[in-house]
């Protein structure tokens, strides 16, 4: 037998003995929210079929599981969740499937020191760890870890794509300081919905305040909004900012009672908090999502500031593309 008949026969018998390495169908992955998604589906490559439960503009504090999600949920090979009680109402149909499936906590490896503990939220970790980017990577380094673990052969591509997502993680933490830099420091408040932008404010030195809440799960209060008329009033701010996945009416009757004052605030964009955008618009992936809001609130806050450096990861949700040239850096002038 020649040598190259000896290796195809042995390649033969490899695939004979080994028919799932040859061709392993990609996982089965299911997640609740679009980050997750979207972080699983950059770890994972071709190596899984990922889907989100929670579609653009979705609430993740108010969800519940529809037939067709239990279904999804059932037939999946992995299931991925944020926890800290952001799936407020999906709490136990996860607690259930957790019994006989790989169910894993994307957050659960993060220090508890770097958590906030909001005293509203009685007791509960403030779960919108995504807007620091440095502790979504503890995310994204779980669900590397949560592929591995049911698809052992395809470990090592999981962990160079899941380098090269943190790589991009890291230039765009950088970018969105270096932006949020431009916006003189007393002008650094961000006034919202509800209470999703702490962990942002934690990491690029902006002052947050929320009408409602870390959960969107109870109703605004009328002394919740009038301290918020207050502040706005006092301090001479311009601007406030609606959410993608909750409705403005709270917002609206904030800029009411300034306009009651004599004080004119108007609308300085809608951020995305809890829910990816749709696709084509510029939230569709996490990345594109944390450079809209750097964008908006820089824009909104500080309009005199030089235009924006272009992000160094501007091409990352769209992976044909050729990459961006990275921006003169952005510092304040
Ligand atoms: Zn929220």
């Amino acid at each position: 037998m020649t040598r190259t008949a000896l290796v195809s026969a042995l390649a033969l018998v490899h695939v004979l003995l080994f028919p799932a390495a040859a061709a392993a169908p990609p996982l089965k992955v299911v997640a609740t929210t679009g980050m997750i998604a979207d972080a699983a589906r950059n770890v994972a490559g071709d190596r899984a079929e990922v889907t989100a439960l929670m579609g653009p503009g979705v609430d993740p504090h108010l969800y519940k599981a529809t037939p067709g999600d239990v279904r999804a949920l059932q037939a999946a090979d992995l299931i991925l969740y944020n926890g800290l009680h952001l799936e407020g109402r999906l709490a136990d149909v996860l607690v259930r499937l957790a019994r006989t499936k790989p169910t894993v906590q994307v957050t659960e490896s993060i220090d508890e020191s770097l958590l906030r503990e909001p005293p509203e939220f009685a007791g509960h970790f403030d779960p919108h760890v995504w807007f620091d980017p440095t502790l979504w990577i503890k995310a994204v380094e779980r669900t590397r870890d949560a592929l591995a673990e049911r698809d052992p052969a395809s470990k090592a591509t999981f962990a160079a794509n899941a380098d090269r997502y943190i790589a991009e993680l890291r230039a765009t933490h950088e970018w969105c300081r270096d932006q949020v830099n431009r916006i003189p420091r007393s002008d650094r408040v961000l006034v919202t919905a509800h209470d999703a932008f702490g962990y942002f404010g934690q990491a690029y030195g902006v002052e947050v305040h929320a009408i409602q809440g870390v959960s969107t799960d109870s109703e605004a209060a009328l002394k919740d909004i009038n301290a918020l008329v207050d502040l706005l009033v006092q301090r001479r701010l311009p601007a406030v900012f609606i959410e993608s996945s909750v409705p403005r009416k709270a917002v609206d009757a904030l800029i009411e009672g300034c306009k009651a004052r004599g004080h004119t605030v108007r609308v300085g964009g809608e951020l995305y908090s809890d829910a990816l955008g749709a696709p084509g618009t510029p939230g569709q992936t996490y990345l594109g999502m944390l450079r809209h809001n750097v964008e908006t609130i820089v824009k909104a806050l500080a309009p005199d500031a030089p235009p924006a450096a272009p992000s160094p990861t501007g091409s990352a949700s769209r992976p044909a593309e050729a990459p961006a040239t990275p921006g003169p850096g952005g510092g304040a002038p």
